[in-house]
């Protein structure tokens, strides 16, 4: 299975930051082969992106996506405006949109359902937060943020699905989680695929880590059997450092 790693550049990054960015990862891009990078921009860099990212190997992502196609959701947009942009894959769910913006596991099935109907490929954004993990509910919170988000989805598109496994005091702390952790909540999620959709959907699916994710401790979560990937946040910001992560993740031999 394929190593899929994302740069969540969450609110940052100009249309100009952005094709410079862009341009400074094209040049690295034949030293990514084998492993699925994907950038996901805010959305109003890219149409940017698209341009400098035309006939790239290098993917794009959105960071959010309303339900509805299109209509009267002032500020929303849908996914055929982000298909528009060559945008293959988008994050639902991440934890910023869950706490911050009050996103609950029902608007997150809609969300879900209606990329992959659409033709997008979800990133399904699941994890505990550190009073959680204090009570040890971990296992309870995932496994009902994934029987929410995941509702009525046909198992067979867990090909299409990525889930990255983002627990929330590891993201912009510094906290990363340890490999421990990190494969102990891919082997829960896992189980838990397998269990609602069969052992295909759960060999299907690929799981990233994400939270405090740098080139010098990609290589420990991507070591792991049962991640595949990562979703990376601050250490996506600059094309060096990212293209240095990319690097160090492939010299995991996952075979
Ligand atoms: C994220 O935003 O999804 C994330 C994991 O951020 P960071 O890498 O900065 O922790």
């Amino acid at each position: 299975m394929r190593l899929i790693i994302a740069a969540n550049w969450k609110m940052h990054k100009n249309s100009a930051e952005t094709a410079e960015f862009c341009l400074s990862m094209r040049h690295s891009e034949a030293m990514f082969t084998g492993v699925d990078v994907l950038i996901c921009p805010p959305h109003t860099a890219l149409a940017a992106a698209a341009v400098v990212m035309r006939e790239s190997s290098i993917q794009l992502g959105a960071q959010n996506m309303h339900y509805e196609l299109n209509g009267a959701y002032t500020g929303e947009i849908g996914a055929p405006m982000l298909i528009d942009h060559g945008v293959k894959y988008v994050i639902i769910g991440h934890s910023e949109r869950r706490h911050l913006m009050g996103e609950d596991d029902a608007l997150i099935n809609r969300k879900i359902t209606a990329a992959l109907k659409s033709g997008l490929k979800p990133i399904l954004c699941v994890g505990e937060t550190e009073t959680e993990r204090e009570q040890g509910i971990t296992e309870s919170v995932l496994a009902k943020q994934l029987g929410g988000a995941l509702k009525d989805i046909n198992p067979e598109k867990t090909a299409e699905l990525v889930v990255a496994y983002e627990p929330v005091w590891a993201i912009g702390t510094g906290k990363a989680a340890s490999t421990d952790d990190a494969e102990g909540a891919a082997l829960l999620i896992k189980e838990f695929i397998r269990k609602n959709w069969g052992d295909i959907a759960a060999s299907n699916l690929r799981i990233q880590y994400g939270g405090s994710v740098k080139a010098d401790n990609i290589a420990s979560y991507v070591a792991l059997p049962s991640v595949h990937g990562a979703l990376v946040g601050g250490a996506s910001l600059e094309a060096d450092a990212f293209s240095a992560l990319i690097q160090e993740a492939r010299k995991v031999d996952k075979n």
